[in-house]
C-alpha cells in the first residue's frame, strides 16, 4: 500500500490562520518585534562561543517607521538575518519555527530568552497588511534577498540590495473599510502604546521617530514640528533587577506606572525563583479598597508575561479568592503557550507557581502582623472581610491556612486583637473563647448578655461583619478552644451557680413563665429564671446550632 502525502492546503491554512488565531489585531507588533528580538538574540548566543564575533550591545536595536503617506509601516532589526533557504524555509512554510530549530541545534537549554517556537507569528502581519515585504542579509552573507506576499497567493523571493546585517519588514498597510479602521497602526501614538502595552520588556531598545514641537528660531511665537529617535520600550524589567538596587519609590512607581491602583501599595513582594519553574513576580497589597471591590466588575487576577511578553493581563489561576486584592505580575520563561500565546497549554507549571506564591503572600501577611502591626490593621480593614469569606468559603478548605490572620475587635483591648492573643491570655478557668455579634461595637457593649461575661473578668470578641459568626462556625475551635457565643444557653460557668435560690424562684413565678410562653408561642421555646442579667430585665438566648444574628442573616438571604 502506498503512503500518501497530507498536501497542506497553505492557502486555506493561512485564512484561518490569520482571521481565528488571534483576538487582538494589535498582536501582530507585539509578533514582528518578538521575531525581531530573537534575531538578536541569535547573533547574542552565537558571539558567547565564537570569538571572531562581538557583541556590543549599544549596535542592535529594532526600529518601527510608520508612513501615513505610502500607508506603510516598516520593522528594522540588526539581527541575525536570513539566507536565501531561511527566508523559504522560515516564512515560506506554515508552521516552521527557525528560532526553535536554533535553540535546538545550539542546545540552548538554560537562561536563553528566545521567544519563538510555533512558526506562525510573522503571520499575523496579515491581519494589517495587504503586502508583506522582507528584506533580509544575514550574518557572514554578502547576499541580501527580497521575500515578498500578498498573503494567500504565495511569495517570490529576489536578490537585492541591502548594506547591513539584519532584516527589514514592510507592511503594507490595508485600506479602512466600513467596519474596520486599520489607519490607527499608522498613528504614532496608537504605536508607542501597543509596544509599551506588550513589549516594555523586550531588552532591546525599539525605537521610534517622533514627533515634537518648538519655537522657530529667531521667532517668540511661530512653532516648528521636528522629529528625534526615541526609545518607546523600558528593556531591563524592574522584576529581573536585584532587589538590592531597588528602593521603595521604584516599586511604588512600578504600581503607578502600571495602574494597579490609584493608592499607594502598602507592601510589595519580590519573588525570584529558580527552581523546578522558574519565575519573577513583583506583587503588591494596595493600601486600600478598589471601589470597584465588591462589585461584579472586579477581576482578580496578575498580569502574565513569558520571557518579558506580556500574554495574559488577569491571569486568574495565579490567586485564590481570598487574596484576590493582590495585584501584580509574574514573569516566566517555563510556561508552555498554546499557539496564539494569549492562552496556557498546561497548567502544571502555573499550579506550581500559584501555588509558590500563595505560600509567600500568606508569610508576607504573617511577618506584617508581627513586624509592623499598624500597617497590618491597615490592611485587615480594608481586606479583613475577603479574608474571613476565605476561612468561610468552599467548606473551610482554607481555614488552617488563614485563622492566624483574622483579627476581632476585643471588649478588653478596645482594639483588633488576633485569636492567638486571644487565647494566650485566657485565664485558666476560662473554657471557651467569648463572642458577641450585633450591628456594631457599641450595640454589642449594652446587650445584656456581654454584660454577664464581661463581669466574669472573661474577654469577648466584637463580631459586627455579617460572615463573622459563619467564619467562626467553620473554624469551630481556635487551638482546642471554642468559640461560644455570650447569647448561647451554655455558657460553661452557670452550672456552679445555679442555687436553691433560682430552683424556688422558677417555682415561684411558674404561673407567669406559662403565660409568657403561651402568649409568645411560636416566637420563643422556654421562658426560664436568668442569673444573667445585672442591669437588664430580660435577655433572649438559643440553645442550637443558629445564632440569632445568623438567622437574621439567613432571613434577609434571597432564596
Ligand atoms: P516563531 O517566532 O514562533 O518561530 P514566526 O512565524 O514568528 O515563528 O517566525 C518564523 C521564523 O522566521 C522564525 O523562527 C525565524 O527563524 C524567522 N524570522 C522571522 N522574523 C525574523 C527576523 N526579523 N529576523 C530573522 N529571522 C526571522
Ligand atoms: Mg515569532
Amino acid at each position: 500500500m502506498e503512503t500518501k502525502q497530507f498536501k497542506a492546503e497553505s492557502k486555506r491554512l493561512l485564512d484561518m490562520m490569520i482571521n481565528s488565531i488571534y483576538t487582538h489585531r494589535e498582536i501582530f507588533l507585539r509578533e514582528l518585534i518578538s521575531n525581531a528580538s530573537d534575531a538578536i538574540d541569535k547573533i547574542y548566543y552565537k558571539a558567547l562561543t565564537d570569538d571572531s564575533l562581538a557583541f556590543d550591545k549599544d549596535n542592535y536595536y529594532i526600529k518601527v517607521i510608520a508612513d501615513k503617506e505610502n500607508r506603510t509601516l516598516r520593522l528594522i532589526d540588526t539581527g541575525i538575518g536570513m539566507t536565501k533557504e531561511e527566508l523559504e524555509n522560515n516564512l515560506g512554510t506554515i508552521a516552521k519555527s527557525g528560532s526553535l530549530a536554533f535553540k535546538s541545534e545550539n542546545e540552548l537549554k538554560d537562561g536563553y530568552d528566545i521567544i519563538g517556537q510555533f512558526g506562525v507569528g510573522f503571520y499575523s502581519a496579515f491581519m494589517v497588511a495587504d503586502v508583506v515585504t522582507v528584506i533580509s542579509k544575514a550574518l557572514g552573507s554578502d547576499e541580501a534577498y527580497k521575500w515578498e506576499s500578498q498573503g494567500a497567493e504565495g511569495y517570490t523571493i529576489v536578490p537585492c540590495e541591502k548594506e547591513t546585517v539584519g532584516t527589514e519588514i514592510i507592511l503594507k498597510i490595508k485600506d479602512n473599510t466600513e467596519e474596520e479602521n486599520y489607519d490607527e497602526y499608522l498613528e504614532e501614538y496608537r504605536l508607542k502604546a501597543i509596544i509599551k502595552k506588550y513589549s516594555d520588556f523586550i531588552r532591546y531598545p525599539i525605537k521610534m521617530d517622533v514627533s515634537k514641537s518648538r519655537l522657530k528660531e529667531g521667532s517668540e511665537t511661530e512653532y516648528e514640528d521636528y522629529q528625534v529617535e526615541e526609545t518607546i520600550n523600558s528593556m531591563v524589567p524592574i522584576w529581573r533587577k536585584n532587589k538590592n538596587e531597588l528602593t521603595a519609590e521604584d516599586y511604588e512607581n512600578f504600581y503607578a506606572e502600571k495602574r494597579y491602583g490609584f493608592d499607594k501599595p502598602l507592601k510589595h513582594i519580590h519573588i525570584s525563583v529558580d527552581g523546578a519553574v522558574r519565575y519573577n513576580a513583583i506583587l503588591y497589597i494596595p493600601e486600600s479598597m478598589p471601589f470597584d471591590y465588591y462589585s461584579a466588575e472586579y477581576e482578580k487576577g496578575l498580569e502574565l508575561y513569558s520571557s518579558g511578553v506580556l500574554i495574559m493581563n488577569k491571569c486568574a489561576d495565579l490567586l485564590p479568592d481570598y487574596f484576590s486584592f493582590v495585584k501584580g505580575m509574574v514573569d516566566s520563561e517555563d510556561l508552555s503557550l498554546n499557539i496564539s500565546r494569549e492562552l496556557l497549554q498546561h497548567d502544571r507549571q502555573l499550579k506550581l507557581i500559584a501555588k509558590n506564591i500563595n505560600k509567600k503572600i500568606k508569610s508576607e501577611l504573617v511577618s506584617l502582623l508581627k513586624n509592623e502591626r499598624e500597617k497590618y490593621e491597615q490592611f485587615y480593614q480594608a481586606f479583613g472581610r475577603q479574608l474571613k469569606y476565605g476561612v468561610y468559603s468552599e467548606f473551610g478548605a482554607h481555614k488552617e491556612e488563614l485563622q492566624d490572620l483574622l483579627m476581632f475587635h476585643s471588649s478588653k483591648e478596645k482594639k483588633l486583637v488576633t485569636l492567638d492573643e486571644y487565647v494566650s491570655r485566657m485565664p485558666e478557668d476560662q473554657k471557651y473563647i467569648f463572642y458577641a455579634t450585633g450591628g456594631s461595637n457599641e450595640r454589642i457593649e449594652k446587650l445584656p448578655q456581654t454584660e454577664l461575661v464581661a463581669d466574669k473578668g472573661y474577654e469577648i470578641l466584637y463580631f459586627t461583619d455579617e460572615i463573622d459568626e459563619f467564619a467562626i462556625r467553620m473554624l469551630m475551635s481556635y487551638k482546642d478552644k471554642e468559640f461560644k457565643s455570650v447569647s448561647s444557653g451554655d455558657l460553661g460557668f452557670e452550672a456552679d451557680e445555679k442555687s436553691q435560690d433560682s430552683e424556688a424562684e422558677e417555682q415561684d413565678n411558674k404561673e407567669l413563665f406559662e403565660y409568657m410562653k403561651e402568649t409568645l408561642a411560636g416566637k420563643v421555646k422556654d421562658v426560664r429564671v436568668s442569673k444573667r442579667l445585672k442591669s437588664h430585665p430580660v435577655c433572649l438566648s438559643t440553645d442550637g446550632e443558629v445564632s440569632i444574628e445568623m438567622e437574621k442573616i439567613l432571613n434577609a438571604m434571597p432564596n
